[in-house]
Parts: C-alpha cells; structure tokens; sequence
C-alpha cells in the first residue's frame, strides 16, 4: 500500500521521546496510527500536505550558534526535508510539501531575540529554500496571517482566546505526562540561552525565570498550533519535538544528532571529517579544535581535525555540501 511506504519513509526520521512507548525502527503502532491521514490525502490524488513549526529563529547565545541568520546547520535540515518530499513522490507521484511554520515571531520577545532579527532569519530562510533548489518547502509566519500588522499586536492577536494559560500548563506539569519532557527540554533550551557571558546573577534566579518563560514559550506554542489547526485542517502534523507514541504529531529528526533536542538553530554544523555532519553547539565545536569555515560572506560551519592532526588542516570550502548547486 502507497500509504504505508510514504509513511515509512517519515518515520525512517521518528524522533522519539526515550520512554514514549515506540518499538522497533519504524514503529507499527505509529504507522498504522499515522496511515489514515496520509491515506486520506492520497485517496483525494492531492499533494500530500506537512506542516512543521520550526526554524524559530537563532538562539541568542553566541556560545551555541555561529550568529543570528541561518547557515549550514539550516541548510542541511532544508535539504534533508527536500529530499523526503523528493522520495515520498517516488511512492506517490503527486507527492508532498512541507509547510514550514516558521515560529520565531510567536515568542521571540520572550526568548530576548529581536523582532529585527526574526524578519531578518525568515528573509534568510526564504532564500536559502530558493538557493538549494527546494521546490517541495515553503515558509508561512505569523506575519503571513495579518500582513502589515505591528509585531506586539500580530502576537495579542494570536493569543486572544487560544492556548492556554500558563498556569493551566503548571498544574498540567505537576499531574505529569507527556507534557513534562517538552517543559523540562525548553525549561534547559531558556536556561542556556539566558546563561550569556556576562550574566551576573545567581544560578537559581536564571532557573525561576527560565521555568516561567518557558510556560509562556509553550502556552505561545500552543496558540500557534491552534491557529495553524484552524488555517490548514488536513495537513498532516509533524514536530521538531520528541512525541508520545501515536499522538496527533510525528517527531521527525532534521539532523544526525546525538541529542534529540538539539536543533540547527540551537547549534553549528560540523563537518566531522568522514563525509557527515553532526550539530554541535558552538563553544563545544571549538573546544574539540574545529575549525570555521565562512560560505557567502558569513561564518557556515565547523570542520572538526581528523585524528592524530592538529586541527589545522587545510580544507576547501568548495568541497562542501553548500557550494553544490
Ligand atoms: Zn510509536
């Protein structure tokens, strides 16, 4: 059945949570769960519809990424979800697009990044999709909802009467569940992030603010699946983050990386020598003695030196993946 390769090929790329209940590699209980939608879509001989929320905007701290517009580490996670586009129309000829919904502008002010450098990551973002030849990706904002709408307002807007409010989430989070992992993995993501040299305060009073603003970064998060629920009803829903087994959404990995929560915009590519690349958050990259590589004016990536050199190894940029047009 056409459904079930197209769905194979997702959940070749589960990401999974460690203790959410999926078996195998490619999880029967998440195929069969997932299989109806896709099937649904296929019965109609429709383009298969995705819908990711993700590519955010850059973490601020500068000891994780490389600087606040997108560079390999995106670029390779746009090439990898092209080419699934491209081997779901090898199973089914109408094939499918991933709708990245982009969500930096839903809480960038919580996060301290500017609206300045959301407009400038998804402006990037774009022309990065039309730079690789992705013709299967496209990017939709919150800015695409109310065009021409003040930032601040664009987010009240999103929020009245949607999501929930974070104290709902608190006592969600003291019951448990699933909801737990997410709080706990972005709770880490807010306390990196605000933890920026410089700081001069204590420990506990960055770990109060980044759980609070992490209860305002989900219930945000939360409004925006909502509203993407109401504009694209038969799309179907995958997720940067680790899910449950068969729940509403597929994880789906966008890079080989050891940490499952660890994404392009938390981290820098790096190139580690044998033709792969890994995500390495940036300080990490140059403590192992990684070397930057700039492409298109700006710094790309991390070379990392192969064993038994001493990192200073010359290497052409010419020979990376981002030069192959
Ligand atoms: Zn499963």
């Amino acid at each position: 059945m056409a459904a079930t390769k197209v769905i194979r090929e997702v959940l070749e790329h589960h990401r999974r949570l460690r203790t959410g209940g999926c078996t195998g590699r490619v999880c029967p209980r998440c195929l069969r769960h997932h299989r109806d939608a896709i099937a649904a879509a296929m019965a109609r001989g429709r383009t298969i519809e995705f819908l990711l929320p993700a590519f955010p905007t850059k973490s601020p701290n500068p000891a994780k990424v490389l600087g606040p517009l997108p560079d390999l580490a995106e670029e390779l996670a746009l090439r990898f979800l092209e080419s699934l586009c491209e081997r779901i129309a090898d199973a089914y000829p109408p094939g499918a697009r991933i709708r990245i919904c982009s969500d930096g502008r839903v809480f960038n002010d919580l996060i301290g990044v500017s609206d300045d450098n959301v407009t400038r990551y998804v402006h990037e973002l774009n022309r990065m999709i039309d730079r690789v030849g992705a013709t299967h990706l496209d990017q939709f904002t919150l800015d695409d909802v109310c065009p021409g709408d003040d930032h601040a307002q664009l987010r009240t807007r999103l929020t009245a009467g949607r999501g929930p409010h974070p104290d709902e989430l608190r006592a969600e989070v003291r019951r448990g569940g699933d909801l737990v992992h997410m709080y706990r993995g972005i709770t880490r993501f807010m306390l990196e992030d605000l933890s920026v040299p410089g700081y001069t305060g204590s420990r506990a009073a960055l770990q109060r603010r980044s759980r609070e603003l992490a209860y305002g970064v989900i219930a945000r998060s939360r409004a925006w699946d909502a509203l993407l629920a109401e504009l694209f009803p038969d799309a179907v829903r995958l997720s940067i983050h680790p899910q449950p087994c068969s729940t509403r959404k597929i994880g789906l990995l966008l890079a080989d990386t050891p940490d499952t929560w660890l994404t392009p915009w938390h981290s820098a590519a790096v190139d580690t020598g044998d033709g792969r690349f890994t995500l390495m958050k940036r300080a990490e990259a140059e403590a192992a003695g990684a070397r930057l590589v700039t492409a298109h004016g700006r710094p790309s990536h991390f070379v990392l030196p192969r064993p038994g050199t001493t990192g200073h190894i010359p290497v052409s940029a010419t020979g990376a993946p981002h030069h192959a047009r």
